[in-house]
C-alpha cells in the first residue's frame, strides 16, 4: 500500500500491485488527434465550427480534471503541525466535496468526503485534508480505492492513533447509462487503528458525521 502516498511522476505509473510499469505520455498534439478520433466515433464532424477547438479544450480540461497524478502526497501532508494545547481528541472535517471520474467508463463521480482521526501528539492543518481528496480524487479512481487512498496516506503520514474516512457519491456511469439508478447513493468507508479496533471509536465517528455528538 506504500505505492499510494507516492507522487505519481508523469512518465511512470504504478499498477494496483505497485508494479512499475513505463507509460509514455503523448504530446498535447497526439492527445488532441486522440480526442478528434473519439468526436468522429461518435458520429461527430470535427471540422464543423462549434468544434474547431473543441480537442484541444478537452486535452487541456483533462489536464486539470486528472491533475492528481501530478500531486506529491508528501508534499501535502509532509509537514504535520505539532498541536501545542495536546488536542487528542477526534478531528472530523466533514462535507470535503469533490469531483472524480470512474476507472472503468471515464464518467464523473460526485460526491462528499468525511475524514476524522485521532491525533497521537501531532495534528494536519485542516486544508491539507482536503487537498488530499483532491489529491486522490483528480485521478481515474473506484470510490473504494479513493477511501482506502485518503486513509492510507493520512495513516502512514501522520501516524495518528486512527483514521475514518467515509465517503458518499453519486456515479454518473450508473445515472446516465446502464441500469440508469437516478438518486443512488453508494457509501463507502474506511477505518484504521482503534476506529477498527475499538467499535465505541467508530461508533464516536458516526454519530459526531450525524450531527448527534
Ligand atoms: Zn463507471
Amino acid at each position: 500500500m506504500d505505492a499510494v502516498i507516492k507522487n505519481f511522476p508523469n512518465d511512470v505509473g504504478e499498477d494496483q500491485d505497485g508494479e512499475s510499469r513505463s507509460v509514455a505520455r503523448p504530446s498535447e498534439e497526439e492527445a488532441k488527434a486522440a480526442v478528434e478520433l473519439l468526436l468522429r466515433w461518435i458520429g461527430e464532424d470535427p471540422a464543423r465550427e462549434g468544434l474547431l477547438d473543441t480537442p484541444k479544450r478537452v486535452a487541456r480540461a483533462y489536464q486539470e480534471l486528472f491533475s492528481g497524478y501530478g500531486d506529491s502526497l508528501e508534499e501535502i501532508l509532509g509537514r504535520t503541525f505539532e498541536e501545542v494545547s495536546g488536542y487528542d481528541e477526534l478531528v472530523l472535517v466533514k462535507d470535503i466535496p469533490f469531483f472524480s471520474h470512474c476507472e472503468h467508463h471515464m464518467v464523473p463521480i460526485i460526491g462528499k468526503a468525511h475524514v476524522g482521526y485521532l491525533p497521537d501528539g501531532r495534528v494536519l492543518g485542516l486544508s491539507k485534508i482536503a487537498r488530499v481528496v483532491d489529491a486522490f480524487g483528480r485521478r481515474l479512481q473506484t470510490q473504494e480505492s479513493l477511501t482506502a487512498q485518503i486513509a492510507d496516506s493520512i495513516d502512514k503520514t501522520l501516524k495518528p492513533r486512527g483514521v475514518a474516512v467515509m465517503i458518499e457519491a453519486e456515479h454518473m456511469c450508473m445515472v446516465m447509462r446502464g441500469v440508469q439508478k437516478i438518486g443512488s447513493t453508494t457509501l463507502t468507508s474506511t477505518f484504521t487503528g482503534v476506529f477498527k479496533t475499538e467499535p465505541q471509536e467508530q461508533a464516536r465517528f458516526m454519530s459526531m458525521l450525524r450531527g448527534k455528538d
